[in-house]
């Protein structure tokens, strides 16, 4: 879900409330979805707030749990979904991941990428609105104040592989000086 305000709001122009329609497609996974739930970072894995509802993945990162949906057996959630009201239950202490939606870190043949999912998977997805230098500004200007290029340099996060239903919005190798293999 989008932020209403806090550390992010200096998205707002691109991801303000009034941008998200709630189709939740961002929190409700096809029960084979498993491996889409949000990775945390080495640092974000600590937090008490996600401790016995986190799992360890084969590539070493931790990942949110889900859990089956209860208004539909074939969906499955993210399991700090709270389905009566449709809100995150730790909206304040969500993982960069989700905060950072719908852009993603993803790389392609040796090159990192910001990307955005397209429109099939976040509604309020439009060009016009990531492709422009305030955004991309602003998303620089984001991952270096949260640490996210150092914790990236340090591989300390989880970096997806390119989809065909990401949009490259900005390439982000140079800013990763010490990252030399992926
Ligand atoms: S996918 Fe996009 S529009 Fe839908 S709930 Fe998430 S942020 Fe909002
Ligand atoms: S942590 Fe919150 S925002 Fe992130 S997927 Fe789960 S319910 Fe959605």
């Amino acid at each position: 879900m989008i932020e209403k305000k806090n550390s992010i709001s200096k998205f707002k122009n691109i991801l303000s409330e009034k941008d998200c329609i709630g189709c939740f497609n961002c929190c409700y996974f096809s029960k084979e979805e498993i491996g889409v739930l949000p990775f945390l970072s080495k640092e974000e894995s600590k937090k008490k707030v996600y401790s016995k509802v986190i799992e360890k993945r084969k590539n070493g990162f931790w990942q949110i749990k889900q859990s089956l949906s209860k208004k539909n057996n074939n969906v499955a959630k993210c399991f700090f979904l709270d389905e009566r009201n449709h809100k995150c239950k730790i909206y304040k202490d969500r993982p960069f991941e989700c905060a950072f939606w719908p852009f993603v870190i993803s790389f392609e043949k040796n090159k990192i990428y910001v990307c955005s999912v397209n429109k099939d998977w976040c509604p309020k997805v439009t060009k016009k609105k990531i492709f422009n230098q305030k955004t991309i500004n602003n998303i620089l200007q984001y991952l270096e104040s949260n640490n996210i290029l150092k914790e990236l340099e340090k591989k300390e996060r989880y970096i997806w592989p390119m989809e065909d239903y990401y949009i490259k919005v900005i390439e982000i190798t140079n800013k990763i000086k010490k990252y030399n293999e992926l």
